[in-house]
């Protein structure tokens, strides 16, 4: 059974003539990671909110472990019990201590249940060292482990974090992104991470969720998602990629052939690290470079293959192009897009 189950589930704010969110459905099982990732105003926070239970849908369904749950409409207080949200801006109690913040997080169980979990989350966020620090002597990551060792505390079965990584040092955000994805990993909690960051949602997720206009798009592993997209819009989301019609290729294609395992009216997702220059015998297509764009790592080249087909093709930074271009495809990793 999925420990999060989530049916069509849409919301629209009053006032507003679009839905936030609509119609809306995944499922997650029992320690799954889940990236959602989209655009500014794509629906995220609302959907977290749902999860949460701090909104209510005007439709569809939430469950966790087979329950349905409550919104607030239907309980005296908001949230649910085996639900935790992890704030953006963290919000640490400013006047207790490390320690106290977390059994704060703790209020209402036994003694002894309070002082075990004090301890197992202490040492899980490694906060031991931290536990009797004031929340304004910590630095951004360490307030952020604080916040995630008080949702954690009581053992939630599914932890929600809002855009984690905003808040955080740039500098140091690569290790921290790291320090909390391992935590949320080593607790072996379900969690939902909502990002805008693509690489983010790729490299800490069991599953991508991408949001768009309130919509769920796709939802597949990370490979799948980059290398499978099901939408010209999730395929131009992640990375570098040429969208093109199998009809327009066709015509310009020096050997044709290659496209017969696609169907004519179908478009194509080719990634700019799948194409490589080449030599003219080993061509798929002559092009014209138009513009080259130094990334560091390497640089973008936008290239013409015929009116109104422009790609974009990357290559080592130092790579120099003459007039005219011979473009070899990997056409193992090109995949069909719907629309
Ligand atoms: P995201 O977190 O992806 O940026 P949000 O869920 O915050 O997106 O917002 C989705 C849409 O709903 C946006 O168009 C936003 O303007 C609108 N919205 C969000 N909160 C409210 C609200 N309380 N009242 C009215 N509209 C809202
Ligand atoms: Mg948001």
């Amino acid at each position: 059974m999925s420990l999060l189950s989530v049916r069509r589930l849409s919301k629209t704010y009053p006032g507003q003539n679009r839905p936030a969110v609509e119609d809306v459905s995944f499922s997650l099982r029992k320690g799954e990671v889940f990236g959602l990732v989209g655009e500014s105003g794509s629906g995220k926070s609302t959907l977290l909110r749902l999860l949460a239970g701090l909104d209510d849908p005007d439709g569809g369904l939430v469950r966790i472990s087979g329950k349905p749950m409550a919104g607030p409409k239907d309980r005296l207080v908001p949230g649910h019990p085996d639900v935790r949200l992890v704030h953006q801006d963290f919000r640490l109690l400013p006047n207790v201590r490390v320690e106290e913040n977390i059994t704060y997080a703790l209020r209402g169980y036994d003694a002894a249940y309070r002082e075990a979990r004090l301890n197992a989350v202490l040492q899980l966020c490694d906060l031991q060292v931290l536990r009797h620090q004031m929340p304004r002597q910590l630095s951004g990551g360490e307030a952020q482990r604080v916040a995630l060792a008080c949702a954690l505390a009581d053992e939630p079965a599914l932890l929600l974090l809002d855009e984690p990584f905003s808040n955080l040092d740039p500098l140091r955000r690569i290790r921290l992104k790291r320090d909390l994805a391992g935590i949320v990993r080593r607790s072996g909690t379900t969690a939902v991470f909502v990002t805008h960051d693509t690489a983010d949602a790729l490299s800490l997720s069991d599953k991508v969720g991408v949001l768009h206009q309130g919509r769920l798009l796709q939802t597949a592993p990370p490979h799948e998602i980059y290398n499978r997209p099901a939408t010209v819009y999730v395929a131009a989301f992640f990375g570098h990629a040429n969208v093109t019609l199998v009809s327009s290729l066709q015509k310009i294609a020096r050997r044709p052939g290659v496209l017969s395992r696609f169907g004519l009216s179908a478009s194509l997702c080719v990634r700019a690290e799948h194409v490589r220059f080449c030599k003219p015998p080993e061509a798929d297509f002559a092009a014209r470079p138009l513009a080259t764009h130094y990334l560091g790592a390497y640089s973008l080249h936008e290239v013409r293959l015929a009116p109104g087909v422009v790609w974009q093709v990357s290559a080592p930074p130092d790579f120099g192009l003459p007039k005219s271009v011979f473009l070899q495809v990997d056409w193992e990793k090109v995949s069909g897009l719907a629309g």
